[in-house]
């Protein structure tokens, strides 16, 4: 199946996909081999993991290369797609090594773009909402510039993510790489960690072992949370797209709750004697975000289809499965 044309090849070659063993990566694998593609999953394994990949193990067009995107990409890998997730999203996770994720999103980007206009390859890189930063604008739309505290320990992910968008759309200028930027809003499903950090498994976690759920600051700040599916689709809709888009496309579910509803909904879902407590709130944390996604619909016909109500059921069955038997599995 040609589904990435590119400017030097109309041929299928295969679809790079850098930190495809994480979260979004190893879904989007799975995916795109379900698509009849052949993929390379390039990876370091910082928070990817085998077992995302364990689905595809034994599949003759997938393979999986361990390496850092900061060293250099085997040259010779014949790529007509290069999908760049790879990059720590939970704010733990990313603060741990601060300088290594900047490192990731400035100089691991560079080594795919580099790769990409040498073999004529088009590029999707994973942005994200963070590039707004605590924004002032409400919902953020692509034309927004963000409030960012470029020195702060949240900086290496945001300013990462800021200066690799930079590096995109200069080798779209002046290069002829033809690059897609995705900002990703908040994502859940199946295959986040259960020590991510993030809200979604934190709370769920949480219920599950019958702790407290934390909630921090007062629990008004806001997100709008996209159901991992959805993003898939989103992705691959981009970098399908025939004609590049002009600029950045927000991806995300405009549905915006507050995190003492979605703490809510958690104990609504999951059988617990839980209750929750408030703990100081993170410096830098933004206090609300909503994707305004119209450019998203207008280019790429797309929305996402799946409610919170319906994404936390099987997000839970998933964390569940991990800590218990399938079926001792309980959510109301
Ligand atoms: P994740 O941490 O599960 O996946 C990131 C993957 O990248 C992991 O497999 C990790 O091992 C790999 N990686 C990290 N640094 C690397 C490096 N230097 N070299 C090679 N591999 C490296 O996170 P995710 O939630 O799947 O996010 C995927 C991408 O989407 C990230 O770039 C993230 O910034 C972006 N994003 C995600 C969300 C979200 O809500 N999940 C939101 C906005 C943006
Ligand atoms: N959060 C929380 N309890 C947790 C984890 C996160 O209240 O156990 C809050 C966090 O402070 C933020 C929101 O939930 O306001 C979303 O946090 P997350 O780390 O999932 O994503 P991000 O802040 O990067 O959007």
């Amino acid at each position: 199946m040609n589904t990435f044309r590119t400017r030097k090849s109309s041929s299928s070659r295969g679809v790079l996909v850098a930190g495809g063993a994480g979260f979004l990566g190893s879904n989007l694998c799975e995916r795109l081999i379900a698509d009849g593609e052949r993929v390379i999953c390039l990876d370091n394994m910082q928070t990817g993991t085998p077992e995302n990949l364990a689905s595809l193990a034994r599949e003759p067009r997938f393979s999986l290369i361990e390496q850092d995107v900061c060293d250099p990409i085997p040259a010779n890998l014949d790529v007509e797609a290069v999908f760049n997730l790879a990059c720590a999203a939970s704010p733990p996770r990313y603060q741990a090594d601060p300088v290594h994720t900047m490192m990731t999103s400035v100089v691991g980007t560079r080594h795919l773009l580099d790769h990409c206009e040498r073999h004529g390859a088009r590029f999707m890189q994973a942005s994200t909402s963070e590039i707004y930063g605590d924004p002032l604008e409400h919902p953020q739309r692509e034309g927004y510039f963000g409030n960012v505290n470029p020195t702060g320990p949240r900086a290496c992910y945001d300013e990462g993510k800021r200066a690799a968008e930079t590096l995109c759309f200069d080798y779209l200028r002046g290069r002829g790489v033809d690059v897609r930027v995705a900002r990703i809003f908040n994502t859940y499903g199946p295959r986040m960690r259960p020590d991510d950090g993030r809200i979604v498994s934190n709370l769920v976690c949480q219920a599950l072992a019958g702790e407290p759920l934390t909630i921090y600051g007062n629990g008004e700040q806001t997100r709008s949370f996209c159901y991992v599916d959805d993003m898939i689709e989103g992705f691959v809709r981009l970098m399908r797209v025939d004609e590049t888009p002009d600029g950045p496309v927000n991806l995300g579910n405009p549905g915006e709750f507050t995190i003492n509803e979605l703490a809510d909904m958690v104990l609504d879902l999951v059988e617990t004697t839980s209750r929750v407590v408030y703990e100081p709130l993170p410096k830098d944390d933004p206090q609300r975000r909503r994707p305004d996604i119209s450019r998203a619909e207008a280019v790429l016909g797309w929305r996402p289809t799946t409610p919170i109500v319906e994404g936390l059921p099987p997000t839970i069955d998933w964390f569940a499965s991990l800590v218990r038997p399938a079926r001792e599995t309980q959510h109301r």
